[in-house]
């Protein structure tokens, strides 16, 4: 693939790249809003169909979300293993918020941004996935034709719904060639930032059962759930450890009713991350075996594994297929820096398919606001346009060094 063919080629197509992100934003996909997330999926579906790929919705397991949408371009003969390239249909945005927020597409060239809902999360990444497949088409036809693509578009991943991920795997039994998730993915540090490992998480409630009594006339009688429970916590809390990467958030706490009870029931929530999934089971084992009697007949400490979310690591194949990143940026002129991320995305549930790679979707910022104060101090949610062509090329040669290998 000629870089300069390549160029040219994403070049030419990003003025309608940006009018089909436009169209794209100024559709509200709410997770909760189904019709809004089943219309961007229609979007997407028509503009894709223009490179020869059908489409196929699947419902989701929660009534009220929009529908799936996979979108396949097979050759006539395959081997079965899709490049899967990977973006959702939905943002974190309710109809009202926008509305009240006066949030909605804004380019402001002078800034070099565009403003508006899922600009960047992640309505930015399916368009240049629509961009990238172009300038492939364009600069080498025979890689795109013999190429097996599996687009897969989650309808609930801002809620982290675990069934888009089942879906996608039914559709790639035997694996996919690489698994690319098209989230953002800035220029910071004179680099792109191309997301190699994100954390795992696991979510516990630990329950305090103690005992109720009167406070002035039968304290003795009574086991404090509340002191139970805060017995336990510094133990939990210290399980963090930042050199290992291991942290442990007791985020949330209640318990006791008023003053003159002994508090029979407490209770606190909490979530921990890792990248290494190895520290992450450890950690969790180590809350598990908290539970204990507390001073006699029925108190008790009890945990509860509200759920787990399985770390993505950055292992051997991932770092190979990384490298052909970092070297197709060098091809291009520019760097990628290669980094670990701590929130979770479909990467998470999607890496057991093949080597996987996330923040190949365009350079923005301020995800998940929406928010503009008077000062400035407060913008919302936008995209960087001039990142599309660049961001593009070096995936779009980078698949294809991959793919050569
Ligand atoms: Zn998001």
């Amino acid at each position: 693939m000629k870089p300069e063919v390549l160029q040219d080629a994403l070049t030419f197509h990003l003025p309608a790249t940006l009018d089909s992100l436009r169209q794209m934003v100024g559709i509200n996909s709410f997770t909760n809003h189904g019709a809004g997330v089943d219309a961007v999926g229609q979007l997407t579906s028509e503009l894709f169909a223009d490179l020869g790929f059908a489409p196929e919705t699947v419902a989701s397991e929660h009534s009220g979300y929009g529908r799936h949408l996979f979108l396949r371009r097979q050759p006539a003969s395959t081997g079965g293993k899709p490049v899967l390239l990977v973006t959702h249909l939905d943002t974190v945005f309710p109809l009202e918020e926008e509305e009240s927020q006066d949030f909605h597409w804004r380019p402001e060239p002078g800034e070099g941004r565009i403003y508006g809902p899922g600009t960047v999360d992640i309505k930015g990444g399916t368009a240049l996935i629509w961009l990238m497949l172009q300038g492939i088409r364009q600069a080498d036809p025979e890689f795109f034709e013999k190429t097996d693509w599996l687009i897969a578009a989650n309808a609930s991943e801002e809620v982290m719904a675990t069934d888009f991920a089942d879906r996608t795997a039914e559709r790639c039994p035997a694996g996919a060639r690489a698994v690319l998730v098209f989230e953002g993915g800035p220029h910071l540090d004179g680099g792109w930032h191309i997301v190699q490992s994100r954390k795992g998480r696991s979510v516990f409630r630990i329950e305090a059962e103690g005992k109720a009594a009167h406070a002035g006339s039968a304290h003795e009688n009574g086991v404090n759930a509340v002191i139970g429970l805060a017995g336990v916590l510094p133990g939990v809390a210290a399980l963090t450890n930042y050199a290992a990467d291991l942290t442990v958030n007791v985020g949330h706490i209640t318990g006791g009713t008023v003053i003159n009870r002994v508090p029979h029931h407490a209770a606190a929530e909490l979530e921990m991350r890792a990248y290494d999934p190895q520290a992450l089971a450890l950690a969790g084992a180590a809350v598990e075996a908290l539970e204990r009697p507390l001073q006699g007949r029925d108190a008790a400490i009890r945990v509860h594994r509200l759920g787990d979310s399985p770390a993505w690591p950055a292992d051997e194949a991932n770092q190979a297929l990384a490298g052909h990143w970092v070297e197709a940026a060098s091809q291009l002129g520019l760097k990628a820096n290669l980094v670990p991320r701590g929130g979770l995305s479909d990467a998470n549930y999607l890496c057991r398919l093949g080597p996987t790679l996330d923040g190949l979707g365009p350079s923005g910022g301020n995800a998940h606001c929406s928010e503009r104060s008077p000062d400035g101090s407060k913008v919302p949610e936008f995209v960087e346009p001039a990142s599309f062509v660049p961001k593009a090329a070096m995936n779009a040669l980078a698949l294809a060094r991959c793919l050569a290998s």
